[in-house]
């Protein structure tokens, strides 16, 4: 069975780009006997609004979206990220980060062992983290992609997710060491939306990821984690971004082309799916579902 799923952030009005990945998410598992999930990725509570999520809720509705009940709200589900991250800790995969944005930019344009723009660092000795705890230092925990390489041994190098691409399904390899010591817990948040997007997805029993391509980067990165959580891989799709007549990607700061705005000067749900060209039902996903794996 197909399970989707649309992940929106309550920061901002919803615009005709996430019509586009709501509809397409929608429709593929409506049209194909699957479930439809929504999920609010709130975790962010400084840039997060309680009013845009009702907004949210609103304009899927009026778009003549229908979804699963209850809907998962990131900001619920803290302790299962407190606990994923303490088991990577347990296992070694992490390391405290106690760097500034600062730092952390100055390194990257340092010469070091990693892929350009990425960042590799390691753990500071013993006697120097424990000073710096007793300061009472903030800290992110950083991925370490040489803990990660050891834990999964020959797995690492050849790991790869299904993408689904046109009319068939390719496997791409997720090439893990492209994304460097990643953050998973933000010093802020305690979390990171890889970490959580990651869990959710295995938890919610998501089959297909479809979501824009300006997100494709993360799904070697989101292989690597369900590699170490030894989760099954769905399937990935990249869809295109949706942009105006001067070929500009819309932003949750164009209040013209919100949803909202739309709704308001009369244009009908009708005309947005005609507009994104989405009339048409979708036809179902290649192959005999996701590959086991994980
Ligand atoms: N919450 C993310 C966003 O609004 C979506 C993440 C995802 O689909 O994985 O961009």
């Amino acid at each position: 069975m197909i399970v989707t799923r649309f992940a929106p952030s309550p920061t901002g009005r919803l615009h005709l780009g996430h019509a586009y990945s709501a509809i397409l998410n929608h429709d593929l598992a409506k049209a194909h006997h699957g479930r439809f999930l929504l999920r609010i990725e709130d975790i962010d509570t400084g840039r997060c609004r309680p009013e845009y999520e009702d907004a949210i809720l609103e304009d899927l509705a009026w778009l003549g979206l229908s979804w699963e009940e209850p809907v998962l709200r990131q900001s619920e589900r803290l302790p299962a990220y407190r606990q994923a991250i303490d088991d990577l800790v347990a296992r070694g995969l992490v390391y405290r980060c106690f760097l500034t944005r600062k730092e952390v930019a100055e390194s990257l344009s340092a010469p070091h062992g990693a892929p350009e723009g990425v960042f590799s660092g390691a753990p500071l000795p013993a006697a120097e983290e424990a000073a710096r705890l007793k300061r009472g230092d903030a800290y992110a925990w950083r991925l370490s992609q040489d803990a990660a390489a050891e834990a999964l041994g020959e797995e690492y190098s050849s790991l790869a997710f299904p993408l689904w691409e046109g009319e068939g399904i390719v496997s791409m390899p997720a090439d893990p060491q492209r994304h460097g010591d990643v953050v998973l817990a933000r010093k802020d948040t305690g979390t990171s939306y890889h970490l959580c997007a990651t869990l959710d997805d295995a938890d919610q029993g998501v089959t297909h990821i479809v979501r824009g391509e300006d997100l494709a980067f993360a799904a070697g990165l989101h292989r690597l984690l369900l590699a170490l959580f030894g989760r099954p891989c769905p399937v990935y799709r990249h869809h295109r971004l949706v942009t105006d007549e001067a070929g500009r990607r819309f932003a949750k700061r164009d209040r013209s082309v919100t949803l909202r705005a739309l709704r308001e000067s009369g244009v009908t749900p009708d005309r947005i799916r005609a507009r994104l060209g989405l009339e048409e039902t979708p036809a179902p996903p290649p192959g005999d579902g996701p590959p086991a794996g994980g």
